[in-house]
């Protein structure tokens, strides 16, 4: 065997940037090689398969359809596309991961079904929003509103209360919508929240959910998960032709069941907002302010620009979209208390 020669050029073991720079939590890599002890079906004809669908169908208190695509985007894509046709349209917020990280593939993969932006305090719809959107026309020049998609937790960081999703279901059954969410840190919304799988998504009136491991800890994989059965009516074939199924799929499926059956998921996203809550601690320490409230695992604050400039020069990483001034910093299963100390000391200094 070669000796392993690994690239250093990164300065530090921990950055802040996103929850998808940790590596493979030890749970979801042990049953990963558990899973590579032989040969097995393909196509996700196999037994890790089965056992994660079934153990995610346990989780959720429910009989859903359970798939598994590589990535955030391909699940988010092919699940919108299955509750539109063509000419439908989706509503989100002008935040939304599906309008302005995704290339466009929700409206590629729907054949263009439109994405309708509505605004809303902290990162979340605003049922008025949306409703004035749903009514501003029925002529048949615009795109007929057909999906409500929501982020849990949202892109800034917040979370949406079952009253909040509740609001949006009423609307969604007055005007005959489907609700989607993006589970992104829907692990992270579970433990935030102090309520079940169930009550955070088809008890609250969402139809389908796009749960993601690799922010969880894994390598790569997500869950995509029919609540409304009928909606997953040929998704299979959806995924093929995307390109989405994974001829060995066991080795995104067993990723999940070893989360799913260790309770890993918990203690992971459990841990990453137990040191966003002592970042957002620190960093109040300093005087500075928050830009959302911290409801998970991330915290958005205000810093001067200088100290940002100062911040990049030291190696750290982190993304300001949210515009000027605005430093997004995500914890994850695997940040250290440390790590957090280090970027602390160099944000005062910076300061
Ligand atoms: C990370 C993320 C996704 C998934 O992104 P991929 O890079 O396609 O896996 C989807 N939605 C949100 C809100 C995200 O943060």
């Amino acid at each position: 065997m070669q000796t392993l020669n690994p690239p250093t050029t990164q300065p530090r073991s921990q950055q802040f940037a996103s929850d998808n720079y940790s590596g493979i939590c030890p749970e979801a890599l042990e049953y990963m090689l558990a899973a590579n002890a032989g040969d097995v079906p393909a196509y996700g004809n196999d037994e890790w398969t089965q056992r994660a669908a079934d153990r995610f169908r346990d989780l959720f208190e429910t009989d859903c359809e359970v798939f598994f695509t590589f990535n955030g985007t391909a699940a988010n894509s092919l699940a919108l596309a299955s509750l539109c046709q063509s000419y439908h349209s989706v509503i989100c917020h002008e935040l939304a991961h599906i309008e302005t990280d995704e290339c466009g593939a929700p409206e590629f993969a729907s054949n263009g079904s439109k994405l309708l932006l509505a605004s809303g305090d902290n990162g979340k719809l605003a049922p008025e929003a949306v409703e004035k959107i749903i009514t501003k026309r029925s002529d048949i020049h615009y795109p007929k509103p057909k999906v409500i998609s929501l982020t849990q937790t949202t892109e800034v960081g917040t979370l949406y209360s079952p009253a909040e999703l509740l609001a949006l279901r009423e609307l969604a059954n007055h005007y005959s919508l489907r609700i989607h969410m993006d589970g992104a840190r829907f692990a992270n919304a579970v433990v935030s929240s102090g309520l079940s799988p169930a009550e955070l998504t088809w008890q609250s009136g969402v139809d389908v959910l796009c749960f993601c491991g690799t922010k969880n800890g894994m390598a790569v994989g997500e869950a995509i998960l029919f609540f409304d059965r009928p909606l997953a009516e040929d998704f299979a074939y959806r995924c093929k032709q995307a390109g989405q199924l994974a001829s060995k799929m066991r080795f995104i499926s067993a990723p999940w069941l070893g989360l799913l059956e260790t309770g890993a998921w918990l203690r992971n996203a459990e841990h990453a907002n137990r040191m966003a809550a002592y970042l957002e601690d620190q960093l109040r320490g300093l005087g500075l302010s928050l830009m959302f409230p911290r409801q998970a695992n991330g915290v958005f604050v205000e810093m001067p620009e200088p100290a940002i400039e100062r911040m990049r020069e030291k190696g750290w990483l982190f993304y300001t979209f949210i515009g000027v001034g605005g430093v997004r910093l995500m914890c994850a299963w695997n940040t250290t208390a440390a790590a957090i100390d280090a970027l602390v000391a160099d944000i005062k200094a910076a300061l």
